[in-house]
């Protein structure tokens, strides 16, 4: 775990998203949960060091985000898409992805259930609690219920998967065009540390670099695409992967998302 401001903590070494949290004077709010039981229950018992669980956030409607939601209390919020993606989750498909990474999580499963949002926003929500204003601001890229935490008095945003700090970025729910206008909004918010999805901590100073991958991304595809390729001819051709290494953990995923990438923004690009 990683304290990266007086007050917001952070962890980026497990398997799944970064998840992190505040401190106020009036309990903790969550960002995002750790996808493995295991991991779970070891951050629930971090968090119980600083104050009961207020509120959790979920920045996006994918599982590595909330799924374990379930091991922690809280009034769960997060964009009304990302509810809607929550409530049409399977459970099997949960207990098999922890199979498979985290044999040792499977008995933690036990009464699995989703946390579905209470609270929902579709553009922009702020929280009070203690001294600390927590601003949730919708910002559609890497999915359209993409949501960006902002929390002035610590100078700090969560940036969901909007930001892949020096790993390989996702694409296969992105819409491109929306993707770079909210890295630019994210330029605009005086933040001085920058908590991506996954990858390490970063500043605003990686932005540029974040865009010019998804610029990169957008130009391969649409070359291809004015190359008269087909889809299957642009999955076989178009990759990004010799820019940065995959996640660790996905490394066997690697062609599977260049693929899945291609497919999205050829249906998206071809419009
Ligand atoms: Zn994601």
């Amino acid at each position: 775990m990683q304290q990266v401001t007086d007050n917001v903590y952070v962890e980026t070494g497990f398997r799944g998203c970064n998840p992190g949290f505040l401190v106020t004077r009036e309990g903790v709010v969550m960002i995002d949960t750790p996808q493995m039981p295991v991991d779970a229950i070891k951050w629930r018992n971090e968090i119980a060091k600083h104050g009961i669980v207020r509120y959790l956030i979920n920045t996006e409607p994918h599982m590595d985000h909330f799924t374990g939601n379930h091991f922690f209390g809280g009034t769960v919020v997060a964009h009304e898409g990302t509810r809607e993606a929550i409530l049409a989750s399977s459970i099997e498909q949960v207990r098999e992805r922890v199979k498979q990474a985290s044999a040792e999580s499977l008995p933690l499963m036990a009464g699995f259930n989703f946390r579905p949002p209470t609270i929902t926003l579709s553009q922009r929500l702020t929280l009070y609690v203690g001294n600390h204003t927590v601003q949730l601001i919708h910002m559609p890229g890497h999915s359209p219920y993409q949501v960006a935490v902002y929390i002035p008095e610590e100078k700090v945003v969560f940036t969901s998967d909007n930001m892949f700090c020096r790993v390989q970025a996702w694409l296969h729910q992105a819409l491109p065009d929306e993707w770079l206008n909210s890295l630019k909004l994210l330029q605009q918010l005086p933040a001085d540390i920058l908590v991506p999805g996954h990858g390490s901590v970063c500043d605003r100073s990686y932005i540029p670099e974040m865009s010019a991958f998804i610029q990169a991304w957008i130009d391969a595809v649409t070359a291809a695409i004015d190359q008269g390729m087909s889809l299957e001819e642009a999955q076989d051709k178009v990759s990004l992967l010799d820019r940065y290494p995959m996640e660790a953990g996905s490394e066997s995923r690697a062609h599977e998302v260049q693929r899945m990438n291609v497919a999205r923004l050829y249906q998206v690009l071809k419009r």
